[in-house]
């Protein structure tokens, strides 16, 4: 895939990027490993005086930030402003609690007597350059969400960035080098993917964190584990949205509406597949398809804008063939199921609701990265479990129920890296966020989020 900005308002391709030399990766790479023997040592007070300094700078320059991600990827202008504030929250939430996070432990004096130990304690050591491998979905809080705690427990980042979104990789990269990170604590790489394997065996890069797709997190974790080193991966998810019948239906669907086309439906945590109790199945499923029908298709600059383009052709092709194979395999399409009119030069695709689906149908098995969603019908809580738990992803879930017997069957029974109840999956700094099955393994975010890439480091005196 070339590096470059194409606007999927109309496919314009808008500036076209060279990649990085062999010269040049191996000039960075040596920057990163002597930036790291230095800063690793800094305390955590300066580090948080610099991370907050790149939190300033990002809500000073938030409005311009946006246009570009925008202009890039296609997300309503809105969407992401709110998206650096967000990173802006998260930045200043690490500078204050990092050094907490990682407070050195001591276990009971009586507890390591019988190893011989007088003192005990176990201390977390920063790990050194970390690779990140990044998507464009949410092609600034991606990053953040690890550059964050890394760059607070003294590692170093190097951002392989998706190939579409390269303005927004530029600026990061450039964010932290006017925050006043010394040169090497935080590089942005333009390289394509094929350039990631040496990367990843060079001795000198320690880990690698990757979020993207089942593929890309396969290959990334297969270089990492022939060479022995440590991956957080944040794959694909298809999160199941459960409705019982004590829900606020009302409530339920509109939020199903927002949970399934957040971002044009380009989210992992996402909810894509509804499924509903017999008893308010026609209910949910007339109101949420009726919020589905209403939303604004179109500009992702103009404020009225509810859903923009699917960030690639690649993309809305993808999604367009997963509907095509459903639809010729028997399913039904309550609304959508096509590119809307008048936007053809653009990657759009309108909001859809889909019935009659069948473990057959490509959609029922793989993630929808769009803004489709797949309706289900069960009768009661077994099969609503059943039914969530029948895919190979694993990353978040929702269910709306006021019954309290049901609420913890579902925490003891879904098999999901997080379960939200009454409300829709979002991410925030004191949360862990990851998932089981193919979504991937580790976790960001909080306190385990800022541990993964640390040594987390026994020390004995006798
Ligand atoms: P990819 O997984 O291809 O892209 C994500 C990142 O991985 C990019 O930086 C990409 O670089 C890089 N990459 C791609 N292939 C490899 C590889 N073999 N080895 C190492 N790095 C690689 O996602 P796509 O954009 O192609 O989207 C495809 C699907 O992936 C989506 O439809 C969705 O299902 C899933 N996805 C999930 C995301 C999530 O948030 N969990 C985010 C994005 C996608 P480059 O751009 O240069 O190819």
């Amino acid at each position: 895939m070339p590096i470059a900005t194409v606007n999927p308002v109309d496919g314009e391709t808008l500036k076209t990027f060279d990649p990085l030399s062999d010269e040049e990766i191996e000039r960075r790479l040596a920057e990163a490993d002597a930036a790291f023997r230095t800063y690793r040592t800094t305390t955590f007070e300066e580090r948080a005086r610099l991370l907050n300094a790149a939190a300033d700078l990002l809500e000073r320059e938030a409005s311009g930030v946006a246009r570009v991600i925008t202009t890039e990827m296609g997300k309503p202008l809105a969407a992401a402003e709110a998206e650096a504030a967000k990173c802006v929250k998260t930045m200043r939430w690490y500078a204050a609690h990092a050094e907490a996070l990682l407070a050195n432990e001591y276990p009971a004096a009586d507890d390591v007597q019988d190893a011989g130990a007088v003192r005990a304690k176990v201390c977390y050591r920063p790990l050194g350059p970390v690779l990140a491998v990044m998507p464009w979905n949410f092609p600034l809080w991606q990053v953040i969400r690890f550059a964050a705690p890394a760059l607070m427990a003294g590692n170093v980042g190097l951002l392989k960035h998706a190939s579409n979104v390269p303005q927004t990789a530029l600026y990061l990269g450039d964010l932290f080098h006017r925050a006043g990170f010394a040169p090497g604590c935080f590089q942005t790489l333009l390289v394509p993917s094929s350039a990631i394997e040496s990367v990843l065996r060079d001795r000198r890069v320690a880990a690698a964190t990757l979020t993207g797709s089942e593929g890309a997190g396969r290959s990334v974790a297969s270089i990492a584990g022939d060479e022995i080193k440590k991956t957080v991966l944040e794959l694909g998810g298809s999160d199941p949205y459960v409705v019982m019948p004590s829900a606020d239906i009302d409530a339920a669907a509109r939020t199903a509406v927002t949970a399934r086309v957040q971002n044009a439906g380009q989210s992992c945590i996402a909810a894509k597949r509804f499924i509903v109790h017999t008893d308010v199945y026609d209910a949910f499923a007339e109101r949420f398809t009726a919020g589905m029908r209403d939303l604004t298709v179109g500009d992702p600059m103009e404020p009225g804008t509810d859903v923009g383009p699917l960030s690639s052709a690649q993309g809305r092709d993808d999604l367009e063939e997963l509907v095509t194979d459903a639809l010729a395999q028997g399913a039904q399409a309550l609304c959508g199921g096509r590119r809307p009119e008048g936007l053809e030069r653009g990657f759009f695709y309108e909001p859809t609701v889909l019935t009659g689906i069948t473990d057959r149908m490509r959609i029922h098995r793989e993630e929808t990265f769009g803004p489709v969603a797949t309706l289900y019908r069960v009768r009661d809580v077994d099969e609503a479990i059943e039914v969530a738990n029948d895919t190979s992803f694993g990353l978040s879930s929702n269910v709306w129920t006021q019954d309290e017997a049901e609420t913890e069957r579902f925490v003891r029974d879904v098999e999901a890296g997080g379960i939200y109840f009454n409300g829709m999956t979002a991410s925030h700094p004191a949360l862990p966020f990851g998932g089981v099955k193919r979504s991937g393994y580790g976790r960001e975010l909080a306190g385990h989020g800022i541990r993964e890439f640390c040594n987390a480091t026994t020390v004995w005196r006798a």
